[in-house]
């Protein structure tokens, strides 16, 4: 008896289980990590900042400033935007707000490979030593022509040669190593360029591209590395399931990050050009980088006024003397105060609505009570 009960048991288990396989049959096969969830850790920002002796204030049910002697941070609710002494810088994740608490909340990451190695750059190893190897990378080639702006005859290949070429006799004369990844007119893979920069064991790794997009409009100097792993690219608001995949220049994302902010800093002040900011790409070019790496797209060639500019002497000359003096920084943890020399757009209309704002943040008790204060 007890037997036929166990029989029917396995019988009436075998029929469901080919159902099942039917029913997958005709599925496509699924990913491994089918339903990625974007989660991260997050940490209050105030607490954060209260080892460097920031005090913060919260304003507007928007803006969120922090300042101590050195530096000024302002964070945007709900945005990625930070602006760093001036600089722009895209956090992986917006600012958010625990709105039961009133406290603001920064990713972990954000912390650990952008906060940090911007308030403690002695901290970094810079992998620069005197001398050293510099790769500079003269984006697209031969057939790969890049943007272009017909109107004006200028071509972004030609450009990035002509940069890089600028750049590298100036380095040159500091001493460092300087080699192209291009010398002529010729079409290189991405893979190419980064195994050429590997073979010569860079210590640094520059990438120079000219912009283009849709809106004539589009203006301004972005400086890009690779993409912390597990985490999205800046133009993107979630992780995937692809995203996940730690590559060799990963070991870099602290370095990566400070040396963009030195050239974007740099760059943009000395050429008075608009901050687009500090960005992360996947970027086939930066990925298998052995050494700290950027990507600069040094103006856009489809706004006409820009392209303009590019294409004199006097900008190019600007151009590069700021990457230099971005390179020279990143090796010397000068701490770099001109947060009142340039403001950003995004600034500047904050510090205007600001303007009945006192110097110094207040203290609890001083404060107007209709403003938040953390
Ligand atoms: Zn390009």
């Amino acid at each position: 008896m007890l037997f036929k009960q166990w029989r029917f048991l396995i019988i009436f288990a075998c029929i469901i289980g080919a159902q099942a396989c039917v029913l997958n049959a005709g599925k496509r096969p699924t990913n491994k990590y089918p339903s990625y969830r974007d989660t991260y850790k997050t940490e209050d920002v105030e607490n954060v900042l209260k080892r460097y002796n920031f005090r913060c204030i919260y304003e507007d049910g928007k803006y969120f400033r922090c300042f101590n002697c050195t530096h000024h941070i302002a964070f945007i609710l709900e945005s990625k935007e930070m602006i760093f002494d001036g600089t722009k810088v895209f956090l992986t994740r917006p600012v958010v707000k625990n709105p039961r608490q009133n406290r603001f909340f920064v990713a972990t990451v954000d912390v650990e490979k952008i906060l940090k190695p911007l308030l403690e750059p002695e901290k970094i190893k810079k992998y620069l030593s005197n001398g050293g190897c510099i790769v500079i990378d003269a984006g697209h080639g031969g057939v790969a022509e890049g943007a272009k702006n017909s109107k004006l005859n200028l071509v972004e290949k030609r450009l990035t040669l002509n940069t890089a070429r600028a750049l590298q006799s100036a380095l040159s004369k500091l001493g460092y190593k300087v080699f192209l990844t291009r010398e002529g007119d010729v079409d290189l893979s991405l893979e190419q360029r980064g195994q050429w920069a590997n073979k010569l064991k860079a210590q640094l790794f520059v990438s120079l591209h000219y912009n283009a997009a849709e809106s004539t409009q589009a203006r301004g100097i972005e400086t890009f590395t690779y993409t912390f792993a597990s985490h999205p690219s800046t133009d993107r608001t979630k992780a995937l399931a692809s995203d996940g995949s730690t590559e060799i220049n990963n070991r870099f994302d602290v370095q990566n990050t400070y040396l963009a902010y030195c050239i974007q800093k740099s760059v943009t002040i000395r050429l008075g050009s608009i901050d687009r900011g500090v960005r992360r790409a996947r970027f086939g070019v930066l990925r298998h980088i052995h050494c700290p790496a950027v990507l600069i797209e040094c103006g856009f060639l489809s706004n006409d006024d820009e392209a303009k500019r590019i294409a004199t002497n006097a900008y190019q000359e600007k151009l590069v003397n700021s990457i230099v003096k971005g390179i020279q920084r990143y090796g010397h943890n000068t701490i770099m105060r001109t947060a009142i020399m340039q403001p950003t757009q995004i600034l500047k209309d904050f510090q205007n609505k600001k303007s009945s704002l006192p110097k110094r943040p207040l203290s609890k008790s001083q404060s107007n009570p209709n403003k938040q204060t953390l």
